[in-house]
């Protein structure tokens, strides 16, 4: 192996082996929760020694990196799920390549991504970004609707064509009572999740936890962990 490739497998065992542990500890099965690799920032040849190790999910949040990444690694059996803040002059671009788009929070941008996920003849697995922290109306800091604004948003999901509701996404909020809280946080999701259940029996991914939060996310129920520098590594820059 490569050192990068060793690196990369040593990481890797790591966190498999915090997400085993994090599942024994909330008595849940290892294969409840999917693990999904935050590649921003980092090259397509990562992401192809990822792929060799056996990861299958990965995560972007540019569209400007993860488009030409995505194209370098066409061959590969990969689901890309994109994270990040979508403007609505990216979507079309996104709408080529992702599979899941995680940051849905705002109804403009179902409208956008149901046109370019049907121009591209694909469909879009889509989930509501929850901004626990934002008032009633507003959108978060780092994007996300607020808790009253889901059920809305997931109504316009699922009515739309080219797009399936699957689910809900937040990131741990850094001010307001959830500050610091990360198990509140991702248990309170975990509830909004439980409600929109009932309306969408079919939308249950609950995409929460990152490097640092991961087995705050699995004991609170989350379906899915998003993981970047615990993987590749400190990221060389903001990204
Ligand atoms: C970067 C990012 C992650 C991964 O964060 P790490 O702390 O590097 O694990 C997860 N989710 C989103 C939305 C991100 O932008």
């Amino acid at each position: 192996m490569t050192d990068r490739k060793t690196e990369l497998a040593e990481n890797l065992a790591r966190v498999e082996e915090r997400i085993a542990s994090a599942c024994a500890a909330a008595g849940r099965r290892r294969d409840e929760v999917t693990l999904i690799v935050v590649t921003k920032t980092y090259p397509a040849s990562d992401v192809r020694l990822l792929h060799a190790l056996g990861v299958r999910h990965v995560a972007e949040n540019r569209d400007q990196d993860a488009a030409p990444k995505a194209a370098a690694c066409a061959d590969l059996d990969l689901t890309w799920h994109f994270v990040g803040q979508l403007q609505t002059n990216k979507v079309r671009s996104v709408a080529g390549y992702a599979d899941m788009v995680q940051s849905v929070d705002r109804s403009k941008l179902i409208g956008s991504l149901s046109a370019a996920a049907v121009r591209a003849e694909r469909e879009l697995g889509c989930l509501i970004q929850v901004a626990l922290d934002a008032e009633s109306g507003a959108r978060g800091e780092r994007g996300g609707v607020a808790p009253d604004g889901i059920e809305e948003l997931a109504a316009l999901v699922a009515e739309a064509p080219g797009l399936r509701l699957d689910g809900l996404m937040t990131v741990a909020p850094l001010a307001g009572e959830y500050a610091g809280r990360q198990r509140a946080a991702f248990e309170r999701l975990v509830e909004f999740s439980s409600r929109l259940r009932a309306d969408h029996p079919a939308a249950n991914m609950v995409s929460a936890g990152m490097s640092a939060d991961l087995e705050e996310a699995v004991a609170a129920g989350a379906t899915h962990v998003r993981v970047g520098t615990a993987v590749l590594g400190v990221r060389p820059r903001l990204g």
